[in-house]
């Protein structure tokens, strides 16, 4: 591994990203700030463009290619915003891209991404290497492969959600990030550590699938099982080199969340503040309102993280089914 990335690889990627990437809006709630005690700023990353924060990560990733590499494209593995943050940065950028998909994808992600433009190659994912395939054809065409979380770039791209988020505010007590591979709390940890040096820095995970709070207390990484829980975003088995090396080194503490406690989060924003979130976009809120008692009067940033979700299956989760 190269050296890990710094707070200046942050302030590099917020300058490719000016003129792209929404600066997302800071959010508030009195009716929040009132139940749970503490003043809660959102930054919600479920107005980006594509409609989470992984078109940050993507788009600077993306960037920073050489003119062969822009020739042949960008490929990703992902069923998820990844795919389609990634399809999307290579079209702004002028560039092919290649989206490996799993064939039992939900049609409206395979619309999306191929309405951004990018070539859907489907897999089987039960009897087909996703990861050996990618790179077969990463080989055969030459395109680079993007990673979803465990790249310099991409963690360095994520990191700008927090530094818009600290510029904006002032100093914070206390920060929460949702946790998948890492990439978003690695870079927020970079961006927190250099702006508001006091501010503690938590993770929050779903309960079903701890291997960040596991890995953190190891001291290494943790592997696990694909998880089951609603927050689909957040399946990953396990954390990257870079990103834990981070998060290791920046963050406070790695906490768990139920499923029923996302569901409240997401029923919140939508009664409250008039917001669709996907399930995954509720860890870091549904994790500060269980440390509430901890936090009174505190200054608490919440990254809302994305807001891609079928309405269907969104309605459903609301109504309790
Ligand atoms: C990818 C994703 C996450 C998890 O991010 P990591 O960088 O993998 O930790 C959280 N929320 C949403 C909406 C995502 O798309």
């Amino acid at each position: 591994m190269t050296a890990l990335p710094t707070y200046d690889d942050v302030v590099a990627a917020a300058a490719r990203l000016e003129g792209h990437a929404h600066r997302t809006p800071v959010l508030r709630s009195a009716t929040a700030d009132a139940r749970w005690g503490a003043q809660f700023f959102f930054k919600c990353e479920n107005f980006q463009r594509m409609g989470a924060f992984k078109f940050r990560g993507a788009f600077n990733a993306l960037s920073r290619f050489d003119a062969a590499q822009r020739q042949a494209g960008a490929i990703a593995f992902s069923s998820g915003n990844h795919a389609q943050a990634v399809a999307l940065s290579a079209r702004l950028l002028g560039m092919p891209a290649l989206i490996l998909m799993p064939q039992d994808a939900p049609a409206a992600k395979l619309a999306a991404t191929r309405g951004y433009g990018a070539e859907v190659v489907l897999y089987d994912r039960f009897t087909q290497d996703r990861e050996a395939l990618t790179q077969q054809l990463a080989t055969e065409r030459g395109m680079t492969l993007i990673p979803p979380y465990d790249h310099p770039d991409v963690l360095t791209g994520q990191g700008t959600a927090v530094k818009e988020l600290i510029e904006e505010t002032g100093p914070l007590d206390a920060l929460y990030v949702c946790l998948g591979g890492g990439g978003l709390l690695s870079g927020s940890a970079l961006s927190a550590r250099a702006l508001s040096p006091g501010c503690k820095v938590y993770g929050i995970e779903p309960e079903a699938g701890n291997d960040g709070q596991q890995s953190l207390r190891a001291g290494r990484i943790v592997h696990i099982e694909t998880p089951r829980t609603i927050a689909d975003g957040a399946q990953t088995q396990h954390l990257g080199q870079h990103t834990f090396a981070i998060i290791r080194r920046d963050v406070d503490d790695i906490r768990t969340v139920s499923d029923a406690q996302l569901v409240d989060a997401m029923r919140f924003f939508a009664e409250r503040m008039k917001m669709v979130v996907e399930p995954t976009g509720g860890l870091a809120f549904a994790g500060a309102c269980q440390d509430a008692a901890t936090l009174p009067g505190a200054r608490v940033g919440v990254i809302v993280s994305g807001g891609n979700v079928d309405l269907g299956r969104y309605a459903a989760l609301l109504a309790g089914e």
